[in-house]
C-alpha cells in the first residue's frame, strides 16, 4: 500500500485538480468535533482523512471544536477529544480552534444578513414554526413576521442579544425560500435564545448561533479549502454556500461529502454510546468493549493498526457497513508483526515433572518473535513444577489430540519433551494435577529425531506471575444493532469473561506495560491499569484467529 496517509480517492482527485489549476496553493482542512461525547471509531475515519490529507499535501488541518450547543458540551469531552486525536498520531500546530472564538464575528455577519434584508426575527412558537415549515410533500408557509423592516429586525435582534426576551421567545431566521424543495432552505434558524453557561464564553452570550450558520462561516474565517463531511450534510450544502455567498467574506471553502464509517456489531453514535454508559452496561466511555477511541486504547488496539484499517476502508460516497472482522484482522495483522511473544497460561493446570530435580532451576532461551530476530530472546526459568493450560490435557483423547493425555509425549515450548503419566483428580472428579516425566536429552525441543507433534506453552510455577485476564467478545450479538427498535436488546450478555487465576511468565508485567504481547497460542494482550488492585490485569486485545466470520456471514 501507498506511503501516503490516504489512498487516492475522489477527494484527493479534487484536491489534485485544485492545486493544478492554482485554485489553491495550500490545502487546509479541519476536523470539527462537537465536544458532547467521546470520539468513536467512526470519527477515526474523519480524523485520518482530514489530518491525513493535510499531511499528504504538506497542508494544514485545524482541530476545531464545534461548540454551539452549550447544554450538551463539557470540558471533559473536549479534553478527551484532544487526547484521542494525539494518540491516533495526529497533531495540529499550536492551538485548537473553537467555533465559539468567532461568536463576535458571527454576530456581525448575522447583522449583515439583516441589513441586506436576508434575515428576520421570528416570534412564532417552535410548534408554529415546525408546522409552517411543511415537509417533503407540503411547501412551507411564510411566517407572519417575515416582512419586518430591516430596522425593526436589527432592533429586535439586538434586544435578543441584550437578554430582553425569554429563552425560545424569538429566533433569527434566514430569509431564503419557504417553498424550496430542500427543507434546509426554508428560512432556517440562525440564532436562538438559550441562557446556558458555555464552556468557553461563560455567560457572555444568551443567544447562540446554529450549526448551519456557524460551521460554514468558521470554515471560511479559517481559510479552509476543502471542508470534508459525511453524506448527511449533502442537503445542507446549498445553505452552506448561501450563507457564505451572502456575507462579506472572501474565502469560500468547498464542502465535499463522503460516506460514514459503519461497522457491523457495533454502535457509532455518541448518543447511543452515552446510553450504554449511563445505564452502566459498560464501565464508562473507555470500557474496552466500547467502539470509542478511548475504549480501543484501553483494550490495547495500537493506533497504527487503527490507521491501517481506516486506510484499507478507503474513502467514497458509497454507503456501506464494514465487517467488524476487517477491523479485527487489521489489528491482528499489525500485532503479528509488532507484538513480542511470551507465555501466559489463562486457566492453569499444575504439572509435576517427577524425574526433574526438586531444587533445580534452569534458564532456557526463548526467541521473542519467531519471524523477526531483531526482537532478540529472553531467558525463561524452568523447574519441576509448571503450569500448563487446562485445555491441553484430555482424558481418553483420540489419536488426533497431540497434547497431553496419559502416555503421550509433547514438546514444551522452548524447553523439553514431557510425557504424561497420570492425572490426579479431586473429590469432584476434576483433574487438578498431572504427573509427567521429561526427557533430559530433549532440551531446546529436539531429541533423536523423534516425532512429537504437539507443542504447548507452560510457566514455571515458582516463577509465575499471577495475573487477571479479561477476555472480551463483541458488545452486541446483532450485526446491525442500530437498526433495531431498541439497540440495547442486542447487548451480548457474555461480552466479558474474567479469568482471575491466570499466570504470566516472569519479567513481563511492569517491564513496559505499553507493549501489546502475544501470549503464544492464546491471543494478544495488553495490561490495563485503570482499576488494578492486587494483581496486574491484562485485556485481550484481539484473538489470534477470527471466530465470528461464519456468524457474520449468516447474519448480514
Ligand atoms: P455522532 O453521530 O456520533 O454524534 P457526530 O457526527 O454528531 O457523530 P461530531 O462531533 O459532529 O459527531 O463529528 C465530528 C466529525 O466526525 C464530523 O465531521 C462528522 O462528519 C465526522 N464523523 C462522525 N461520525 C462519523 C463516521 N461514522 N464516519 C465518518 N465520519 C464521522
Ligand atoms: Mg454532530
Amino acid at each position: 500500500m501507498t506511503d501516503k496517509n490516504v489512498v487516492e480517492n475522489f477527494i484527493t482527485h479534487i484536491i489534485d485538480e485544485d492545486l493544478a489549476n492554482k485554485k489553491h496553493t495550500h490545502v487546509v482542512t479541519r476536523f470539527p468535533p462537537e465536544p458532547n461525547g467521546y470520539l468513536h471509531i467512526g470519527h477515526a475515519k474523519s480524523i485520518c482523512l482530514n489530518f491525513g490529507v493535510a499531511d499528504d499535501y504538506q497542508g494544514t488541518c485545524h482541530l476545531r471544536f464545534d461548540d454551539t450547543n452549550p447544554e450538551k458540551e463539557s470540558k471533559e469531552y473536549a479534553e478527551s477529544i484532544i487526547k484521542d486525536i494525539k494518540w491516533l498520531g495526529f497533531d495540529w500546530q499550536g492551538k485548537a480552534f473553537h467555533a465559539s472564538d468567532y461568536f463576535d464575528q458571527l454576530y456581525l455577519y448575522a447583522e449583515q444578513l439583516i441589513n441586506k434584508g436576508l434575515a428576520y426575527v421570528d416570534d412564532q412558537s417552535p410548534e408554529e414554526m415546525r408546522e409552517n415549515r411543511g415537509d417533503f410533500n407540503r411547501p412551507g408557509i411564510d411566517s407572519p413576521f417575515r416582512e419586518r423592516s430591516v430596522d425593526e429586525n436589527l432592533e429586535l435582534f439586538r434586544a435578543m442579544k441584550a437578554g430582553e426576551y425569554a429563552d425560545g421567545q424569538k429566533v433569527l431566521r434566514a430569509k431564503i425560500d419557504m417553498q424550496s424543495g430542500n427543507i434546509n432552505m426554508r428560512d432556517p434558524v440562525l440564532y436562538r435564545i438559550k441562557r446556558m453557561h458555555h464552556i468557553n464564553t461563560g455567560d457572555k452570550w444568551c443567544i447562540y448561533p446554529m450549526y448551519d450558520f456557524t460551521h460554514c462561516l468558521s470554515d471560511a474565517i479559517e481559510g479552509i479549502t476543502h471542508s470534508l463531511c459525511t453524506l448527511e450534510f449533502e442537503d445542507h450544502r446549498p445553505l452552506y454556500d448561501w450563507v457564505i455567498d451572502n456575507v462579506d467574506i472572501s474565502c469560500h471553502p468547498q464542502q465535499i461529502e463522503f460516506s460514514r464509517l459503519n461497522l457491523s456489531f457495533t454502535i457509532t453514535s455518541k448518543r447511543r454510546l452515552s446510553k450504554l454508559v449511563e445505564e452502566q452496561v459498560v464501565d464508562g466511555w473507555n470500557d474496552p468493549r466500547m467502539s470509542t477511541i478511548s475504549g480501543l486504547r484501553r483494550r490495547g488496539y495500537p493506533p497504527a493498526g487503527i490507521r491501517e484499517f481506516i486506510k484499507q476502508v478507503g474513502v467514497s460516497k458509497k454507503e456501506s457497513v464494514i465487517s467488524m472482522t476487517v477491523l479485527e484482522d487489521a489489528i491482528r495483522h499489525h500485532l503479528n508483526i509488532v507484538a513480542p511473544r511470551v507465555m501466559g497460561v489463562l486457566r492453569p493446570l499444575k504439572v509435576v515433572i517427577e524425574n526433574y530435580p526438586e531444587d533445580q532451576v534452569e534458564m532456557l532461551e526463548g526467541a521473542n518473535h519467531p519471524q523477526d530476530e531483531s526482537f532478540g530472546s529472553r531467558e525463561i526459568p524452568f523447574s519441576r513444577v509448571i503450569y500448563v493450560e487446562q485445555s491441553d490435557y484430555k482424558e481418553n483423547a483420540n489419536r488426533k489430540f497431540f497434547r497431553l493425555t496419559e502416555g503421550r509425549e509433547v514438546r514444551l515450548r522452548h524447553a523439553y519433551y514431557i510425557t504424561c503419566r497420570e492425572a490426579i483428580k479431586n473429590e469432584a472428579g476434576e483433574v487438578v494435577e498431572l504427573r509427567c516425566t521429561y526427557d533430559p536429552e530433549s532440551r531446546g525441543g529436539t531429541a533423536d529425531g523423534r516425532k512429537v507433534k504437539g507443542t504447548i506453552h507452560w510457566i514455571s510455577a515458582q516463577h509465575a506471575e499471577p495475573i487477571e485476564v479479561r477476555l472480551y467478545d463483541r458488545l452486541f450479538n446483532h450485526p446491525k444493532p442500530a437498526s433495531l427498535e431498541n439497540f440495547m436488546d442486542a447487548v451480548n450478555p457474555d461480552s466479558l469473561e474474567i479469568l482471575p487465576n491466570a499466570m504470566l511468565e516472569p519479567g513481563i508485567a511492569g517491564a513496559d506495560d505499553e507493549v501489546v504481547y502475544q501470549f503464544e497460542r492464546n491471543a494478544y494482550f495488553k495490561r490495563d491499569k485503570t482499576h488494578e488492585t492486587d494483581k496486574p490485569i491484562y485485556n485481550q486485545v484481539v484473538t489470534m484467529r477470527d471466530s465470528w466470520a461464519k456468524m457474520e456471514q449468516e447474519g448480514s
